[in-house]
């Protein structure tokens, strides 16, 4: 249903200013509601283009390194082993000073509730059993929040 516009409202008995309001602001909440949405997905379809690119880089980066290494070792310009003991070392070094992988949000809701810095013990009521639960554990469907115990 599309806004109630101000001749709709004065000409239309069934409807009265206050449900007019409340509708058109619901229809205002959903405008605000679909565009966030579609600033989020255009923001998550950036992020995997740049992801894409960099794994390509990576196979990249990859394959020539091994090239290069091959290459020096058959070209018996330096000792192996030297090399293999320098690399392994390296290699440690640099994945000690790495920051600790991150443990990722495992649900939307995590994501919702950290975003808004609003705590994830926060309850929603499902909307399928009625039940309190924490919002952590719900699942957002179209109808609103639904636990994860509740078969969608
Ligand atoms: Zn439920």
């Amino acid at each position: 249903m599309g806004k109630i516009g101000f001749w709709q409202l004065l000409l239309d008995d069934r409807v009265s200013y206050w449900e007019a309001q409340s509708i058109n602001a619901a229809h205002d909440a959903a405008d605000v509601a679909a565009g966030a949405a579609q600033a989020a997905q255009f923001k998550a379809h950036n992020i995997e283009t740049r992801v894409n690119n960099m794994a390509r880089e990576i196979v990249f980066l990859r394959t020539a390194l091994t090239v290069l290494v091959k290459t020096l070792k058959d070209s018996k310009v330096l000792d192996e082993r030297l090399l293999d003991a320098r690399l392994e070392a390296a290699m440690e070094e640099a994945a000690a000073s790495l920051p600790k992988q991150p443990t990722g949000p495992v649900s939307m809701n995590e994501v919702l509730a950290s975003s808004q810095g609003t705590p994830a013990s926060v309850k929603l009521t499902c909307i399928r059993c009625r039940h309190e639960v924490p919002a952590s554990s719900t699942l957002m469907t179209m109808d609103g929040p639904m636990c994860e115990r509740c078969p969608t």
